[in-house]
């Protein structure tokens, strides 16, 4: 696997594997590598000539500096990781390598992450989907892929980077099933901050999701009624929980809770179990992004 530590050199090098008729699937990662980005990486692997990640802890989209302080990096075994897994060429860089000229956060010009950025996550983290869909149209514009692959974990994002790709009109988004452990909890490089009772009490997260779903499956398909079985299941978690909340996945815009009967569903919740923000979501219908 080719290791690059500069933006200018994985373009060059995507450059020449398309010009010799290669397809590039791509992952964009932000690195601390877990089960969940590996199984994104396979799926790249298995579907496109050639699959190349992107690893790098953007501090555009940090709306909190202390979370990105904290952020695990480790390049290396990260690299040693996508070798395993078939990964054909790994790359980092620098804000500044990736926007030559700009002079720290404040001189990169921004993307405009599109309607799927108002609400919930764009609500609690201000400039996140910003800062994403910036480092995503700098990213796709350094590799020009094919296909770029995400996961339904971060389901929010995956509308804002389909907004992206739709105003470039590249690459293909192929969002992958979110990955857990055996236990239920979604995978997730901030887990590892989690203590014996903290995962304990992450765990209500999905099991308020599964929860959900099964009322989905006995003919619950209000949003309120839905909204108040999340809620109902996750009252311990108090001032804690950030939000719980029941959309339709085609149609992000909040949906009033009195009236509407929905065709297809999506739970999402946000909550923080001791100082570690975690986020999960499910599609409660059985549909598929
Ligand atoms: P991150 O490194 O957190 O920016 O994540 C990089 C990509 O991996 C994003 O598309 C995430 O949605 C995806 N990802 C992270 N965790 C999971 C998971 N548990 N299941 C599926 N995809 C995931």
């Amino acid at each position: 696997m080719e290791r690059l530590k500069d933006p200018a050199a994985a373009h060059a090098w995507c450059t020449a594997a398309r010009n010799s008729g290669r397809s590039i699937g791509f992952v964009p990662t932000m690195g601390a590598l877990h089960e969940g980005h590996l199984e994104l990486v396979r799926r790249a692997v298995a579907e496109q000539d050639l699959c190349v990640v992107s690893v790098f802890v953007n501090p555009l989209q940090f709306d909190e500096q202390s979370d990105f302080d904290r952020y695990p990096r480790d390049f290396d075994a990260d690299a040693a990781l996508l070798d395993r897994a078939g990964c054909a060429m790994a790359f980092t860089g620098t804000l500044e390598g990736f926007f030559p000229g700009a002079s720290g956060i404040d001189g990169v010009p921004r993307e405009d992450p599109g309607p799927a950025a108002v609400g919930l996550e764009g609500d609690q983290r201000p400039g996140h989907f910003e800062g994403v869909a910036t480092i995503v149209r700098r990213l796709f514009e350094v590799v020009q892929p094919s296909c770029a692959y995400f996961g339904e974990k971060d389901f929010q994002q995956t509308l804002v980077v389909r907004s992206v790709a739709r105003r470039l009109g590249f690459p293909r988004i192929v969002v992958c099933p979110t990955s857990r452990d055996s236990d239920g909890l979604a995978r997730s490089s901030r887990n590892a901050r989690l203590g014996l009772h903290a995962r304990e009490r992450a765990l209500l997260l999905s099991r308020a999701l599964h929860g959900a779903a099964a009322a989905w499956a006995q003919g619950q398909h209000t949003a309120g009624a839905l909204r108040t079985r999340l809620s109902t299941d996750l009252a311990d978690f108090g001032g804690d929980l950030e939000y719980a909340e029941v959309r339709d996945p085609d149609n992000f815009a909040h949906v009033p809770s009195d009236v509407e009967r929905l065709e297809r569903a999506q739970a999402l919740v946000a909550a923080r179990v001791d100082g570690v923000r975690l986020i999960d979501n499910l599609r409660l219908d059985g549909g598929t992004p």
